[in-house]
């Protein structure tokens, strides 16, 4: 909110504007379709206060080859779309060539019904991965309870080439590791994306990419803060770090999608979507991790928040939500 002692103690620029306004007037340019415009835009007194409109990474495998991928990504019919495609292993070694599909600065369509810390429309607000990776072998495994199925590793030059283009990324956009996430993530339940192959824990020690618990803090709550059937308050922690997890109490169907897409990027052992010991201790550590929530028996706020975004806070719509 601008305040009146602000306005009317303001005078360094207002003597600007007076010829500025006048030569607006005086000078209406021509559009591309030829009529006049009585205005013309003056971008020279550019706000310090914004940033990009961009706010997570968001990681896919495609399920599908190269070919098809690029056929389905690129192609109207398929209504899909990703602003970069990283090829396999194999196409990569002949070219090193990964496809921009959409420009950064406009939206791509790849992430679909989904919801991350507060935010349902990812698709405005994230830029998107696609990954060729098949998956797993056969669609008949669609039906198969998640650690049945028999996924695709990911190919370590592949994941070189991924971490330095999310890496560019997440610099040029100032991403918090917290909103570095999987398909799964976003929409979990619906989508299984990019798996619990996917190199969560690489990324983060090799590249400094995405968000990952420290093993000291998972130790501490495993010992002093065990999980003991509180699904009520494992449902809130999970909608705390961002997933859209229901707040029932219970352990229905979508509180476990939710566990397990969480299970799959941070305890990629076991992710059968159950509760344990483990999988709350990890949750715990990357809420003091990320979000300063403070450690039992410590004094709120004595130890530094996580850097984030150069507003740190400023940004409305920065998580968790600003009163
Ligand atoms: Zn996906």
């Amino acid at each position: 909110m601008i305040s009146r002692r602000h306005i009317l103690g303001w005078t360094g620029a207002l003597p600007l504007l007076a010829p500025l306004a006048a030569s607006a007037l005086s000078s209406a340019c021509a559009s591309a379709a030829g009529t006049a415009k009585s205005y013309r835009v003056d971008a020279s007194l550019l706000s310090e206060n914004q940033d990009s409109r961009v706010r997570n990474l968001v990681f896919h495998y495609t399920a599908v080859p190269n070919g098809l991928a690029l056929e389905m990504l690129t192609q109207g019919q398929h209504g899909a779309s990703a602003h970069y495609l990283v090829p396999d292993a194999a196409l990569l070694g002949m070219s090193n060539k990964v496809y921009q599909l959409v420009p950064e600065e406009r939206r791509a369509w790849h992430a679909g019904r989904s919801y991350w810390q507060g935010d349902r429309l990812i698709n405005s607000s994230s830029i998107g991965i696609e990954i060729v990776n098949l998956g797993y072998p056969s669609p008949a495994e669609d039906e198969l309870p998640l650690m049945q199925r028999q996924w695709f590793d990911f190919d370590k030059a592949q994941v070189s080439v991924v971490a330095q283009l999310a890496a560019d990324i997440i610099a040029r956009h100032q991403i918090p590791p917290h909103k570095v996430v999987g398909h799964s993530d976003v929409s979990p339940g619906r989508k299984v994306d990019p798996g619990p192959k996917f190199p969560w824990e690489r990324l983060y020690r090799d590249y400094n990419i995405g968000a990952w618990p420290e093993r000291e803090a998972v130790a501490f709550y495993l010992r002093q803060a065990p999980y003991r059937g509180d699904v009520r308050g494992l449902q809130k922690r999970l909608l705390d770090y961002g997933y859209e997890a229901p707040q029932t109490g219970t352990l229905d169907k979508e509180s476990q999608d939710v566990v397990a897409a969480f299970q799959m990027h941070f305890r990629p052992a076991r992710y059968d979507g159950v509760p344990d010991a483990e999988t709350s201790a990890i949750l715990d550590a990357l809420l003091e991790k990320y979000f300063d929530r403070p450690r039992p028996g410590r004094a709120p706020g004595s130890k530094p928040a996580a850097p984030t975004r150069k507003d740190n806070g400023k940004g409305s719509d920065t998580w968790p939500l600003m009163p």
